[in-house]
């Protein structure tokens, strides 16, 4: 048959409209969107037909636009199994909430809240106010506030306590935190002349005392929070530190990064100063993330006496870097769990998870192996592995956690198989993310929890074959 006679038996968008076929993703995603949908399948068939194609049936082409639909409507903030062994992955999304904090979240996201409104005298009443007592509580600091991440946290409190003035940094600790945040450009942003002083590997005490001028600000110690200067190597401690400030009149400010409130040791890590040893040991302010070793949503803390939280909260930037209700009750539900560290490990899943004994998850590693061996149809030799978990998100970057997991080791070493194993794993209904290590794709299952979701989710996986093209 001719072509053009076979384009005339191709439906047209009225005729789709009026099936009984479209009905269901007219109800899904409205009529105009699936007009649209069809159209884009209309032409494609078109062209495909003069170029001898068959007609396909309206059934066919009603499906082709749905899956259109359907894809274009997918949100690309998918959720995943992080598998890298890296418990807080900051690509990946960071902490993940307890349920006591995704309740209060969602509930005052239903709700009308006293965000900013006092009970008791129907006046106006702070934000801050829900978090300062509970935070001072756990940290024993005079006053604190919250802010939308700790690198605002940062450049709020060097804005507000010495724009326009000088704040002392040793060269040891003008560190870069994933690429966006590098302490002298953070410094620069706030208004402040950076003093670097000491070399990268040695400050000592009188480096301090010799920069401090009629200029200085402040003097600022930073946690070096993702590298280790190890060998020949001299800091000034933060007790030390706070001493020469003072002398001078001058505040410390201690920026944590991580900032845990409960010491880590009992999870065989390595000891993390804690914000209530920075503020016991006499930094006047101390800063520190949400989402990292505390284990809540995004935000950054602001600790420490309370004629400067006065005069940071007094600061026309504070009222852009501010949360919303939402972080806000995540933050305090969090918080609330510290007060029985107990049972914070399993309540809080950060805790949970960095908690997990090996045994169990080389357990867990026997259990799936045989599902992972047939998904990749025994094209690649899967074994159990011990491996060694991360922290993440900067905090303790030398100190990992006995881990277990399954290793996928291509045939003769292909590293060409083994990024589309990678890739075929990406593109699951739910993506597992690996990490490629000493030419085996490594899956850390410290981080997994779903197992029943894994395995079913394994069913979809399409494996690269041997021998199959480049
Ligand atoms: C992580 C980190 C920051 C930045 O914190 P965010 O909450 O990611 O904005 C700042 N300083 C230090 C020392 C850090 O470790």
């Amino acid at each position: 048959m001719e072509a053009n006679i076979r384009l005339r038996d191709i439906p047209s968008v009225d005729e789709l409209l009026r099936s009984t076929g479209v009905a269901e993703a007219i109800e899904c995603f409205g009529r105009p969107a699936v007009a649209e949908a069809l159209r884009g399948v209309l032409s494609r068939i078109r062209d495909e037909v003069r170029e001898g194609a068959g007609v396909p049936s309206p059934h066919a082409i009603a499906a082709a636009a749905l899956a259109a639909l359907e894809a274009n409507d997918r949100s690309t903030l998918r959720s995943l199994f992080n598998l890298t062994g890296t418990v807080l992955h900051t690509n990946l999304g960071r902490a993940l909430l307890a349920q006591a904090a995704i309740d209060a979240a969602t509930a005052v996201m239903r709700e009308t809240v006293a965000l900013e409104f006092n009970l008791e005298d129907g006046k106006r009443g702070e934000r801050d106010d829900h978090l300062r007592a509970l935070i001072c509580e756990l940290t024993g600091a005079e006053d604190a506030t919250v802010v939308n991440n700790n690198a605002a946290a940062v450049l709020l409190t060097l804005n507000s306590l010495a724009g326009g003035k000088e704040a002392i940094v040793s060269r040891g600790e003008l560190i870069e935190i994933g690429g966006a945040f590098r302490m002298p450009d953070i410094m620069q942003c706030s208004g402040v002349r950076l003093v670097e002083i000491g070399t990268t590997n040695r400050t000592h005490a009188k480096d301090y005392r010799n920069a401090i001028g009629p200029d200085t600000g402040l003097i600022l110690k930073v946690h070096t929070s993702n590298y280790r200067i190890e060998g020949f190597t001299k800091e000034v401690g933060a007790g030390e530190l706070a001493g020469i400030a003072h002398e001078h009149g001058l505040p410390l400010i201690n920026d944590l990064g991580s900032g845990t409130l409960t010491d880590l040791d009992r999870f065989g890590l390595a000891h993390e100063p804690t914000v209530s040893e920075a503020i016991a040991d006499g930094a006047d302010i101390v800063t520190f993330s949400g989402d990292k070793l505390l284990g809540g949503p995004q935000a950054g803390f602001i600790v420490g006496r309370s004629v400067l939280i006065e005069k940071i909260n007094r600061n026309p930037m504070k009222r852009a870097l501010r949360v919303d209700k939402i972080r806000l009750a995540a933050l305090e539900a969090t918080l609330r769990l510290y007060r029985d560290r107990d049972r914070l490990s399993e309540r809080l899943p950060t805790m949970r998870l960095l908690a997990r004994p090996k045994a169990d998850i080389s357990e867990q590693a026997e259990r799936l192996a045989p599902f992972v061996e047939r998904a990749v149809k025994g094209t690649f030799r899967v074994s159990v592995v011990t491996c060694e978990s991360q922290v993440g998100s900067g905090a303790l970057p030398l100190s990992t956690v006995p881990s277990a997991g399954l290793a996928l080791a291509p045939p003769s070493g292909s590293g060409r198989m083994l990024a589309e194993l990678a890739t075929a794993l990406r593109r699951l209904p739910m993506p597992v993310i690996g990490r490629i290590e000493r030419g085996s794709l490594i899956l850390d299952l410290r981080c997994l929890e779903d197992e029943e979701g894994f395995v079913a989710n394994l069913a979809h996986l399409d494996p690269p074959a041997e021998g199959s093209s480049p």
